[in-house]
């Protein structure tokens, strides 16, 4: 009964969540900290104020939200973990350069449609994302995949290279699983030499957590389309809010695949939770520059111990120990009730990723790695 198409689907496997005991859960690179206050302060007056908003459709173009999310760029500069990357902004993003939807996986899977076709292949790094692979898949659209520099980084001149004769090009910056970021400069170096006509997708889900964010380029480069999320540093991944930010054309290509085939993006009480997140800096800021510092400071203990792990520019490490695999080393930690991810993949599976959690769970996992 089920189409040919079904055949081939492999569901995404998310961090595990066994109920058995309760874990230290360090593999969904979740933020540790609860979203600010404020939103449970706006979701709570909107419903006491009018219960209908439960009953009623939600804003199908998020108007005021975008309003926010703009002003809250321009403000960050897309990077909460330093403070002056606002004033490197150079321009100000307008709401109608921004786009949201449920969570960046719905957008994600919107670019693809709306931006690469199935004669020409996108331009992915061999590590990155892994749900690039299956919004290609899903849409028929074929894949040409770039191998990563020996160090691990994205290969910026061979991914450029490989575009020429693609529909686009997409990758994550900061990459995910190796949590290395390129530079702004580096960026705008691949979009120099990159086809004119075609659509550079940069995913910045972790771009908050202290790396440069690609958002300037927007200026001189109509074909950036630069994808956010609010699941990591906003810490809202169980709201599901993402957008893109691009030249207010290709916005709207977005928009109307979205008003083709589900009118309605974010609820209402998500968009509501959504405004107050975004306008709450001082307390955004706070608590990436925690995570930022319990990052460099657990990474170095791991370094210490004998561990090789890669930079890291986001609330993650990519870790490797020198002669366990990295299944054996999430096995031990899960015995100890800690759960990290390990992606059973050829020439990454020797590594685990690490998500950043409080300082006491860092402590906790780093006493019991020090010892395997
Ligand atoms: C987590 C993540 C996403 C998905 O985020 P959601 O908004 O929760 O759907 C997209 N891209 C990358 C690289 C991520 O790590």
């Amino acid at each position: 009964m089920l189409s040919k198409r079904m055949n081939d689907l492999k569901p995404y496997k998310p961090g595990e969540q066994p109920s058995d005991r309760i874990y230290v859960k360090l593999n969904a690179n979740e933020n540790p900290y609860p979203p600010s206050p404020e939103c449970a302060v706006r979701v709570k007056r909107l419903l006491a104020d009018d219960l209908r908003k439960m009953a009623l459709y939600p804003d199908p173009d998020a108007t005021a939200l975008r309003k926010e999310i703009a002003a809250h760029l321009n403000e960050t500069g897309g990077v909460l973990a330093n403070d002056d990357a606002g004033k490197k902004l150079g321009f100000k993003i307008s709401p109608d350069m921004i786009f949201c939807g449920n969570g960046s996986d719905e957008v994600l899977s919107f670019l693809f449609y709306a931006f690469f076709d199935s004669d020409k292949p996108v331009v992915v790094p061999e590590f990155s994302y892994s749900f690039y692979p299956v919004y290609a898949g899903y849409y028929d659209i074929p894949l040409t995949k770039v191998p990563l520099s020996s160090d691990f980084s994205i290969d910026a001149d061979a991914m450029v290279a490989a575009a020429h004769d693609s529909s686009g090009l997409i990758f994550a910056n900061p990459n995910a699983p190796t949590g290395i970021a390129l530079s702004c400069e580096a960026v705008r170096k691949m979009l120099l030499t990159f086809p004119k006509d075609k659509v550079f997708v940069v995913d910045e889900a972790y771009a908050d957590f202290g790396s440069e964010s690609v958002l300037p380029l927007l200026l001189d480069f109509p074909n950036l389309v630069v994808v956010r999320t609010f699941s990591k540093s906003l810490a809202f991944a169980g709201m599901r809010m993402g957008y893109i930010v691009a030249s207010p054309e290709l916005r709207n290509a977005v928009t109307t695949v979205k008003n083709s085939f589900n009118h309605f993006p974010a609820d209402n009480i998500c968009q509501e939770a959504a405004k107050a997140a975004v306008s709450d800096i001082a307390y955004y800021r706070s608590i990436t520059k925690q995570i930022v510092k319990d990052r460099d400071s657990f990474r170095k203990t791991l370094i210490d111990a004998g561990y090789e792990v890669l930079p890291s520019a986001t609330n993650f490490v990519f870790v490797r120990h020198k002669s366990l695999s990295g299944k054996q080393v999430y096995e031990l930690v899960k015995k100890e009730g800690i759960l990290i991810r390990h992606f059973d993949i050829p020439g990454v599976e020797d590594f685990v990723r690490i998500t950043i959690g409080t300082a006491e769970q860092m402590k906790q996992l780093a006493a019991v790695m020090k010892n395997l």
